[in-house]
C-alpha cells in the first residue's frame, strides 16, 4: 500500500461541569433523569422567551482556553447555526462562530517519546442538543416508525475545542485526547467521560495529495473511546487509501464508525457551513471578558499537568510511568504528595501507593476521593516502616485492618497485638537460637555447600518465623551472616 501522508483534525467537545444550562436555570443533571423534566419555556424554545448567559459556563470555558494556551477573546458573542433535527426544538443552535470566546492556542503531546505541538484553531461555547430516543424491541436499533425525543440535555454547556490538522497518526491523535481529557478535570471543568458523552469527539482524517496538499477530508463520528479513536482512525486510513490505490476518488462526507463491526458507513455528504445560514443571535449581547477577569480566572489555576508531571520526575526522580501514574489524577497526585511529606519517604509513598492503594481502589471500584484511609494516616504509617517501629509485613496488616475494619492508625497498630519490632540484641538471641537448634544447616553452610543460598534462605525464613515477621530482613541477614562468620 502507498505510504501517503496522514493528516488528522479533531474537534472535541465537553460538557461543562455546571449546575445549570447554558441559557436558562434548568438542571444539567440529566443522567436517569426522567425525559422532558429538566426543562422550561426557554431550553424548549418557546417564542418570546430570552436567554440569559449562564456566567459560569463562561467561567470554565475562559479556564479550558487559558489551559490551552487560547487568546481570550475580549468581544465574544454569539450565532444562530440553523439546522432542522427533532432534537433541537428552535431548529437553531446557539453557538459561536466568528467571535470565539477563546482563539489560537495549543497542546503538547508525546508519542513514543517523540514530542509534539498541536495548534488549536479555537474553542468555543455553545449549547448541547435533546437526545433521540429510538423504540426497541429487541434492544437494538430496530427501525420503529417513531422516535421520541427527551429534553433535558438540550440547552447544556458545551466547550468546542477545534484543533488545526496538525496530527498525522491515530495515536496523536489518542494522545491529543488523552492530554485534552486530564487537563479538563485537573481544571475542573468537565468529567471529560466519553462513555457517558461528556467528552464527545469528532476525528477528520484525509490523506495528502503527491505534490503535498490536502487531501479529500473524510468526518467520523460515533466514537465513544480511546480505543475506538484508534480502530476507527485505522480503518479509515486504510480505506481510503485502498480506494486511491484502486483508481478512484474520495468524496467529503460524515462517515459513522461501527464499534461491533470494526467499519466506517458513509452517513451524509458534509454540509459546507454556508447551508447553516449563521447569522448574529440578537437576544444576547455580545460579551466582553475584561483583562482583570481573566486574570482572576488565571489566579485560580492550578497545575498543569505536564508541570506537575516535570516536577515529580525531577523533584522525586521517579521513572516516567511512576510520575504518569502518580500524576494521571490530581487528586492521587495530592494524596501521594501528602503520604510521602508525612512519610519521609516519597520512594515508599509511590510504591504504596503503587501496590497498596491502586489496588484497593480497583476493588472497590472507587476513585482515590473516596478513599477511607487518609493520606496524613497512610503517611505516619510508613513513617513507622521507615523507623522500623514496624515490618514491612505488620504495616501491610495494620493497613488492611484500617481498610477491613474502618480502624484508625493506632486502633489498627493494636489490634494486631504487634510484639514490637526486634532488632539489636533481641534480634540476635532468637537467631543464635535458630542456628544452634539448625547445626546441620549451619555446618552444611560454613562447608562451602550451600553454592545457591537455599540453606541461608531457610535460616532466614525461621527467623521470621520466630520474630512473626517483626524484624528487618536485611539485619536479619547480616547477623546470620556474621553469626557464620561468612
Ligand atoms: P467544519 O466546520 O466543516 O467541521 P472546520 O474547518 O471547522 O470544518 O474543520 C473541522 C476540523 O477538520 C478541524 O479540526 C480541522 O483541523 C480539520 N481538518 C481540516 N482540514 C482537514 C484535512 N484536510 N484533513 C484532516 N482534518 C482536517
Ligand atoms: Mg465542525
Ligand atoms: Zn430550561
Amino acid at each position: 500500500m502507498s505510504k501517503r501522508p496522514v493528516v488528522i483534525g479533531l474537534e472535541i467537545h465537553l460538557q461543562l461541569k455546571t449546575k445549570t444550562k447554558l441559557f436558562c436555570n434548568c438542571s444539567t443533571d440529566y443522567i436517569g433523569a426522567t425525559p422532558n423534566t429538566n426543562v422550561c419555556p426557554i431550553c424548549l424554545a418557546v417564542p418570546g422567551t430570552l436567554p440569559v448567559v449562564n456566567d459560569h459556563a463562561v467561567e470554565l470555558a475562559i479556564r479550558m482556553g487559558l489551559g490551552l494556551h487560547c487568546k481570550i477573546c475580549d468581544n465574544t458573542r454569539f450565532h444562530r447555526k440553523h439546522y432542522f433535527y427533532a432534537d433541537l426544538p428552535s431548529a437553531y443552535q446557539v453557538t459561536q462562530y466568528t467571535h470565539a470566546i477563546a482563539q489560537g492556542g495549543y497542546l503538547d503531546i508525546e508519542v513514543d517519546g517523540q514530542k509534539k505541538r498541536v495548534h488549536l484553531d479555537h474553542l468555543h461555547l455553545e449549547e448541547d442538543a435533546g437526545k433521540l430516543v429510538h423504540p426497541t424491541s429487541d434492544g437494538r436499533l430496530a427501525g420503529a416508525a417513531y422516535s421520541l425525543v427527551d429534553y433535558n440535555r438540550g440547552g447544556c454547556p458545551l466547550s468546542e475545542i477545534v484543533s488545526m490538522p496538525d496530527m498525522s497518526s491515530a495515536k496523536e491523535a489518542v494522545a491529543y485526547v488523552t492530554q485534552i481529557r486530564q487537563l479538563a478535570r485537573y481544571l475542573g471543568v468537565s468529567d471529560g467521560e466519553m462513555e457517558s458523552g461528556s467528552l464527545r469527539c469528532d476525528v477528520n482524517v484525509s490523506l495528502s495529495n503527491p505534490d503535498g496538499s490536502f487531501g479529500t477530508r473524510i468526518e467520523l463520528k460515533n466514537i465513544n473511546s480511546l480505543r475506538s479513536i484508534e480502530r476507527a482512525l485505522d480503518y479509515e486510513i486504510a480505506r481510503q487509501n485502498k480506494v486511491l490505490d484502486t483508481g478512484g476518488t474520495l468524496v467529503q462526507e460524515t462517515r459513522m464508525w461501527d464499534d461491533a463491526a470494526g467499519v466506517t458507513r458513509s452517513m451524509r455528504n458534509k454540509e459546507g457551513a454556508k447551508d447553516y445560514r449563521y447569522y448574529a443571535e440578537m437576544n444576547l449581547a455580545p460579551m466582553s471578558a475584561k483583562p482583570d477577569y481573566v486574570t482572576k480566572i488565571e489566579k485560580t489555576l492550578p497545575e498543569m499537568p505536564w508541570d506537575k508531571r516535570e516536577r515529580f520526575a525531577s523533584q522525586y526522580g521517579f521513572s516516567k510511568d511512576d510520575v504518569a501514574l502518580l500524576t494521571e489524577d490530581r487528586q492521587l497526585a495530592d494524596y501521594f504528595e501528602t503520604v510521602a511529606r508525612e512519610s519521609g519517604s516519597p520512594l515508599r509513598a509511590c510504591n504504596w501507593i503503587k501496590t497498596e492503594v491502586l489496588r484497593i481502589l480497583k476493588e472497590q471500584d472507587k476513585t482515590i476521593a473516596d478513599f477511607s484511609v487518609c493520606p496524613v494516616c497512610l503517611g505516619k504509617l510508613i513513617a513507622k516502616v521507615e523507623k522500623k517501629d514496624l515490618s514491612n509485613t505488620q504495616a501491610k496488616d495494620v493497613f488492611a485492618k484500617m481498610i477491613d475494619k474502618n480502624l484508625s492508625l493506632d486502633e489498627a497498630i493494636k489490634k494486631i497485638g504487634t510484639i514490637g519490632h526486634l532488632t539489636g540484641e533481641k534480634l540476635f538471641d532468637i537467631i543464635s537460637g535458630v542456628l544452634r537448634d539448625n547445626a546441620d544447616a549451619v555446618e552444611f553452610i560454613k562447608s562451602g555447600k550451600d553454592k545457591k543460598g537455599a540453606k541461608l534462605k531457610f535460616l532466614q525464613g525461621l527467623v521470621m518465623r520466630e520474630t512473626r515477621g517483626n524484624a528487618d530482613i536485611a539485619e536479619v541477614s547480616q547477623t546470620v551472616y556474621k553469626l557464620l562468620g561468612l
